[in-house]
C-alpha cells in the first residue's frame, strides 16, 4: 500500500496555496472556474477554492515539505515520540531508584515483614519463598549500597535527558538532532547487545533491530555525514521537491 503522504497532510492541516508575481508561473498555478478563482496547492497539487494564502516572489514562496521529504518528516516525528516515551519512562524508573535509595531500610523492614506474613501462606501452596529467585533478587537489591544506587539512578537520568533532548529536535526536523541520535544511539548497540548475550527478550531485540533501523535510515535519509552527497545534496533535494520549483522549471522550457 502506498501512503499519499502529501494528501493526508493537507486533509489534516488544509491546502498551502501561493500566487507568484510571475504570470508565467502564476498561469500555472491559477484557475478560474464557476465557482471562483482556484490555486493550486503547493503541498498535494490539488486546486483549492479561495484567494491564495499568500503572493510575491517565486522565491519567496513557502518551501513546502512534499513527497519523500514529507514522508521523512513523519518517520522522524514517529521516533521522536517513540524517543520521548522512552525517556520519560526512565525518568521514572531513575527517581523509583533514587527514592528507593533514600528509604532502602524502610522497604527492607516493610518486605520483611510481607514476607514473614506470606511465608506460612506460600508454604501452604508447597512454595518456598526463601528460595524464589524472585526474592532473592528483590533482597540482592537491598544489599546495593547507598552510593550505587545514586550513581546509577544518575546515569539513568543522563541517558533519559539525551532521549528527551533527541525527541525534541527530531520532532522539529533539527540536523542537529538528527546528528546527536545517529551518534548515541550508534554509542549504544554494543551495550544493547551484550544485554542480549545475558537475556533475551522480544522487547530487548525489537528496540535492537529498531535502533539499527534509525540509524541506517537518518544517517542515509538526511546524507549524514557526507554520505550520499552531503548537506549540499539534502538541500538541493528538498528544494527540488517543493511544486513551484518544478513549475518553474517546467515554464522555463516552454
Ligand atoms: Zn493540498
Amino acid at each position: 500500500m502506498k501512503i499519499d503522504w502529501d494528501r493526508r497532510t493537507c486533509a489534516r492541516k488544509g491546502h498551502v496555496t501561493y500566487a507568484p508575481d510571475d504570470p508565467r508561473l502564476r498561469v500555472r498555478l491559477h484557475a478560474q472556474t464557476a465557482l471562483g478563482d482556484v490555486w493550486r496547492c503547493l503541498r498535494c497539487g490539488d486546486f483549492a477554492l479561495g484567494e491564495p494564502h499568500g503572493s510575491g516572489p517565486a522565491s519567496e514562496a513557502p518551501l513546502v515539505p512534499r513527497g519523500k521529504v514529507l514522508r521523512d518528516l513523519f518517520i522522524l516525528r514517529f521516533l521522536a515520540i517513540e524517543r520521548a516515551v522512552r525517556g520519560v519512562f526512565i525518568v521514572l524508573v531513575a527517581a523509583a531508584v533514587w527514592r528507593f535509595s533514600n528509604s532502602q531500610d524502610a522497604v527492607r523492614r516493610l518486605f520483611d515483614e510481607y514476607l514473614d506474613v506470606l511465608r506460612p501462606v506460600f508454604r501452604h501452596f508447597h512454595y518456598d519463598l526463601d528460595h524464589s529467585p524472585v526474592v532473592g533478587t528483590i533482597q540482592k537489591t537491598f544489599g546495593y549500597k547507598h552510593s550505587t544506587l545514586l550513581i546509577v539512578a544518575g546515569l539513568l537520568l543522563a541517558y533519559a535527558l539525551i532521549e528527551i533532548i533527541e525527541a525534541v529536535g527530531l520532532w522539529y526536523a533539527k540536523r542537529w538532532a538528527e546528528y546527536l541520535t545517529v551518534v548515541a544511539t550508534a554509542a549504544f548497540l554494543p551495550l544493547e547487545i551484550y544485554e542480549l548475550t545475558e537475556h533475551v527478550s522480544w522487547l530487548k531485540i525489537a528496540t535492537l533491530v529498531l535502533n539499527i533501523l534509525a540509524v541506517l535510515y537518518i544517517a542515509l535519509a538526511k546524507r549524514l555525514f557526507g554520505l550520499r552527497g552531503g548537506h549540499r545534496a539534502f538541500e538541493a533535494e528538498r528544494q527540488s521537491a517543493s511544486l513551484l520549483e518544478v513549475e518553474e522549471s517546467a515554464g522555463v522550457m516552454v
